[in-house]
């Protein structure tokens, strides 16, 4: 008989953000009178310990935790995000803003991109930035959380830059305070249960064997348990994603924090500069098989706007999934599940993801198989639609100065991608597929950022005549402009509400 009570022990392998987040999240959600929880880690081995940008859905984790944001932001010597900001990605010389929040507003039915889309075919529409408080906000240095009230205000959309150390060791600090046990050791023994999908125990190196019901494998690439124990397999992106290296470096902040994050194209590759309270977060992501490690590094200390504080870090990475998340009695999350470059910074977002999901299929001691079928169908479609928005960023580009940029513009796309384009170059209509992450702002962003301009207009606007279209547009920009003007400045907001009491320790 299939033994269907609820689980009495979890076991986490790895306390890098993934084992972290599972754990604070586990404990808070199931309580004292749940499972016990263990989470193992190895000093010896360490975490990636980059991972700095986020993205708004990490408010709904916050609040599941019960984080109060100011302190959140003050432990982690965290920023706020309005959005990310592009140079130099359509070509050298041109900029373009991807916000958070919405573009404008919609009339009833109507949606606002296809308002756009007409007004811009008849050469009255203002560039898409002048509709979207978060881009106006960004550009003038300004911030504060939404505000209530019919005012561009209440559409603000924000995120966080924060040190990653710091973050591990905030959401180390709850976890904790919620009963999860830290067990520090490497682990150097995988046993098996009584079926092959079934994990029972892994085994440290002092020789503690730690038994649990359910295993959640956060021991980042390498995939101790999903892939080393049960057989999971890669599936690589690298045909379409081809960057599998980075070398990082912090830097002194050369001025008050932007409220956004800067990617920056370059040759073979491109550059992220993520600002926080007490440094600047700089990397160069780029492709091997296209630039040595040492001509990246020297791009990188080429283009830096403070002074570097560490030596260059480099790290190495492969893109794609495994092919199942969940096997028997194991999930997999963070860099064990899979990973796309941090171009949209979605790792630590598909980790919550992934974390939301397990919980809404809790299982019982009975692991039952659909479940774990609709787990692995929900997730491969949450990286397969973020898959297609990242590629979209590096297809099209009329950039063709060199052989990495040549094979990116004329690569075949997925299937999924190429029917957005063909539908958008159409119509001009941007959607979102069912539960997927990036909303229609995201898509419209980055379409019309990176020059894709459409042919038609959506019907709906048809029946709109243009000076309509026109007054109403000219208002949203006009109350979004105004709007900017009663922000304060980010630097001023973080003062006032969350500076950080002290400067963190230097990072190892
Ligand atoms: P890790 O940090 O690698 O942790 C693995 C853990 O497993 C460690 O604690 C390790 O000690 C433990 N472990 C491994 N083997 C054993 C063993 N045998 N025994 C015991 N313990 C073991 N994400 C974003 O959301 N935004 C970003 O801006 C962003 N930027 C990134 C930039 C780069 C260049 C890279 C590579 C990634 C970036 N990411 C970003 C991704 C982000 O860093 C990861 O998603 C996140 O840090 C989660 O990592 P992890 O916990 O899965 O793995």
């Amino acid at each position: 008989m299939t033994d269907n009570t609820p689980l009495r022990s979890i076991a986490i392998v790895g306390g890098g953000t993934a084992g972290w987040m599972a754990a604070a999240a586990l404990a808070r959600v199931l309580g004292p009178h749940g499972p016990a929880i263990t989470l193992v880690e190895s000093e010896e081995i360490g975490t990636i310990g980059v991972g700095e940008a986020t993205i708004p859905p990490i408010q709904t984790f916050n609040a599941l935790l019960g984080i109060d944001e100011a302190e959140f932001v003050r432990a982690t010597q965290g920023t706020f995000k309005l959005g990310i900001e592009f140079v130099d990605w359509l070509r050298p010389g041109h900029r373009y803003f991807h916000p958070f929040g919405v573009y404008g507003i919609d009339k009833g039915a109507v949606p606002f991109e296809a308002m756009w889309q007409r007004l811009r075919q008849a050469g009255a529409a203002q560039p898409l930035e002048a509709y979207s408080i978060c881009a106006a906000a960004a550009r003038a240095g300004r911030f504060m959380p939404p505000q209530p009230g019919n005012t561009p205000l209440a559409h603000i959309g924000y995120a966080f830059h924060f040190d990653a150390a710091l973050y591990a060791r905030f959401l180390r600090r709850h976890a904790e305070a919620a009963g999860v046990v830290r067990r520090q050791g490497r682990v150097v023994e995988v046993l098996r249960g009584d079926r092959p999908d079934r994990i029972a125990a892994v085994v440290l190196k002092d020789g503690t064997r730690i038994d649990a019901d359910f295993f959640v494998d956060c021991s980042g690439f390498r995939g101790l348990l999903i892939a080393e124990t049960l057989g999971a397999t890669f599936e690589d992106w690298g045909q379409w994603l081809p960057n599998d290296r980075a070398v990082a470096v912090p830097t002194a902040n050369s001025g008050p924090p932007a409220p956004y994050t800067r990617s920056t194209a370059r040759a073979a590759g491109w550059q992220w500069r993520i600002p926080l309270q007490h440094r600047v977060g700089n990397g160069h992501v780029y492709a091997s098989r296209h630039l040595s490690d040492d001509e990246a590094t020297a791009t990188l200390l080429a283009n830096l706007d403070g002074e570097p504080l560490a030596e260059p870090r480099q790290l190495r990475f492969r893109t794609g999934r495994v092919d199942r998340f969940w096997i028997g009695n194991c999930v997999a999350l963070g860099l064990a599940s899979g990973f796309m470059e941090p171009l949209e910074s979605t790792s630590i977002h598909l980790i919550q993801a992934g974390i939301a999901r397990l919980l809404e299929m809790l299982p019982t001691r009975a692991f039952e198989p659909a479940d774990t079928r609709r787990y692995n169908r929900l997730m491969a479609a949450e990286f397969e639609s973020i898959r297609d928005f990242l590629i979209l960023h590096f297809h099209a580009t009329e950039r063709r100065d060199t052989a990495y940029w040549r094979a990116l513009a004329t690569m075949p796309i997925p299937e999924t991608l190429a029917e957005r384009l063909a539908i958008h170059a159409r119509t001009g209509r941007v959607y979102r597929e069912a539960d997927e992450l990036f909303t229609k702002t995201s898509w419209l962003a980055v379409m019309d950022g990176q020059g894709l301009v459409a042919n038609g207009y959506d019907p709906l606007a048809a029946a709109m005549p243009v000076d309509e279209l026109r007054t109403r547009l000219q208002r949203i920009a006009a109350v979004t402009h105004a709007a900017v003007g009663h922000m304060p400045a980010h630097a001023d907001f973080i003062a006032r509400h969350c500076a950080a009491a002290a400067p963190a320790p230097a990072r190892p």
